[in-house]
């Protein structure tokens, strides 16, 4: 199996060469042709399993056919992990000139109000911040938003993020496509499920 049988464009076959990965772990060879498919994906994938390319590589597949602002949000549970995502992201995504912002607690708000101005292709955020950017800055809004990534769900829950993740599925499009990651399966991870995702495909690793 090559990035390129599961129905990657040569740009983003080239990045993952590039970045070094040879071949397509395992959670990337079930998820991304389901998603290039234009499923909504729920998977159980730990952090190491290439979890981050699985949902990354056919959202810069999407935006490189059909580029728009504000294309696509990914909400993690921790400001390390929003940047790592960010740097996975604009890694794989350089080839198609993907910008990227990262919006997380505990930095300036008016720097990032800058940034999100700029109107980046994606936005990596943690969910309280992101709430406070939609309260707080003039003329920002998810309207046009094509994906959304809730990502380490099991984590987000954990820290008590639902409420804030109810707030931004309130405000973005419902024709979209979600991809719900996480590391196991509980109830309130099954109910984040039923409120966010349409028909989705499950893959397990
Ligand atoms: P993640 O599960 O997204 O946190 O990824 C864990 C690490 O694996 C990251 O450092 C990635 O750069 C790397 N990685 C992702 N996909 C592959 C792959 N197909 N081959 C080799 N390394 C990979």
């Amino acid at each position: 199996v090559t990035f390129k049988s599961l129905g990657l464009i040569d740009e983003l076959c080239e990045a993952c060469e590039k970045m070094n990965f040879k071949v397509p772990s395992q959670i990337q060879r079930e998820a991304i042709p389901e998603a290039l498919g234009g499923k909504d994906l729920i998977a159980l994938a730990q952090t190491g399993s290439g979890k981050t390319a699985a949902f990354a590589l056919p959202i810069l597949q999407a935006l490189w056919k059909n580029p728009s602002p504000l294309f696509a949000c990914v909400m993690a549970p921790t400001r390390e992990l929003a940047f790592q995502i960010s740097e996975q992201i604009e890694a794989l995504g350089s080839v198609i000139g993907v910008k990227c912002a990262v919006i997380v607690g505990g930095m300036d708000m008016m720097s990032q109000s800058i940034a999100i101005s700029k109107k980046p292709h994606f936005l990596i955020c943690t969910p309280g911040r992101l709430v406070d950017h939609l309260e707080n800055t003039k003329g920002f809004h998810l309207k046009n938003l094509k994906y959304l990534v809730l990502d380490e769900a099991d984590r987000l829950l954990d820290f008590d993020f639902g409420v804030e993740i109810e707030k931004v599925l309130k405000v973005i499009p419902k024709e979209r496509n979600t991809y719900l990651f996480s590391a196991t399966m509980t109830t309130k991870v099954e109910k984040l499920q039923r409120a966010s995702l349409n028909d989705p495909v499950r893959v397990e690793v």
